[in-house]
């Protein structure tokens, strides 16, 4: 991207004035490093590009290359409802440490370089061409009040401007509090989910026969990912990818 000298010299004079620090490591970021992590953290993911499960998005080992279904997705035996899943990486290291800042840390900055990493793996694997408009994951209203934010309207608000796609941050509603899906057991999980979402009716003529890309921020069981897929396939969307930050085995899914 081009940076004019005029934002290059205001941004410059920012920096003396407020050190930023890396989203990751806490140390300040030198003038040079752009963004909000340092090149040793964003060194240190490892990124899901060559190795992956296009059915789950996980990372597999070097040299595997593109799988259909891996050790982690195959126990949703359906599939998620989805035609591809994209990951960023493993929700561990300085992924998972972005992803906490974002979530908990107030760092919506975070959602950018997390965006950029997914929008090279969307045109890398040719999704770009393939979706009409993006959605992200809802938090319900309360969640978001108290964060001020949905962290995963943040990654998808930038992956739509970098794909020029249309973005319907209201597509889907969250229809009821869920449980923090970390804290609940597998099958527990897909049931603390199970009708918690709906697509607007307002928006539904938005998605009829249209592909919709879905963004959340960390994917763990994809008991959410599922879902959300399922009421915009009901509500009419002709097919539906999703797009991930990160992806967990354990931990933190979507809350
Ligand atoms: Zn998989």
């Amino acid at each position: 991207m081009l940076i004019s000298p005029a934002k290059s010299l205001v941004s410059g004079i920012f920096d003396l004035l407020l050190p930023r620090h890396c989203a990751v490591t806490g140390r300040p970021l030198a003038p040079d490093e752009r963004g909000c992590i340092s090149a040793e953290a964003a060194r240190a993911i490892r990124l899901a590009a060559a190795d992956y499960c296009s059915r789950c998005g996980a990372p597999q080992g070097p040299g595997v290359g593109v799988v259909s279904v891996c050790g982690r997705c195959k126990d949703f035996k359906d599939g998620f409802g989805t035609s591809e899943v994209v990951a960023v990486g493993d929700y561990e290291g300085s992924l998972r440490e972005m992803c906490l800042a974002l979530k908990f840390g107030g760092a919506r900055a975070v959602a950018r370089p997390l965006a950029a990493w997914l929008v090279a793996a969307l045109i890398d694997r040719g999704i770009d061409k393939k979706i009409d408009v993006i959605a992200p994951v809802p938090l319900h209203a309360m969640r978001e009040f108290g964060r001020g934010y949905n962290q995963s309207a943040l990654i998808a608000n930038q992956v739509a401007k970098a794909l020029r796609k249309p973005m319907l941050p209201r597509l889907v509603a969250r229809t009821r509090a869920t449980e923090r899906n970390a804290l609940l057991d597998v099958p527990t999980r897909r049931k603390n989910v199970e009708g918690a979402f709906a697509v607007r009716k307002r928006m539904a003529a938005r998605i009829k026969g249209k592909s919709v890309l879905v963004v959340d921020d960390v994917m763990t069981t994809g008991a959410t990912i599922a879902e959300a897929a399922r009421v915009l396939t009901k509500a009419g969307a002709g097919d539906v990818f999703a797009a991930v930050a990160a992806r967990s085995t354990v931990g933190a899914d979507s809350a």
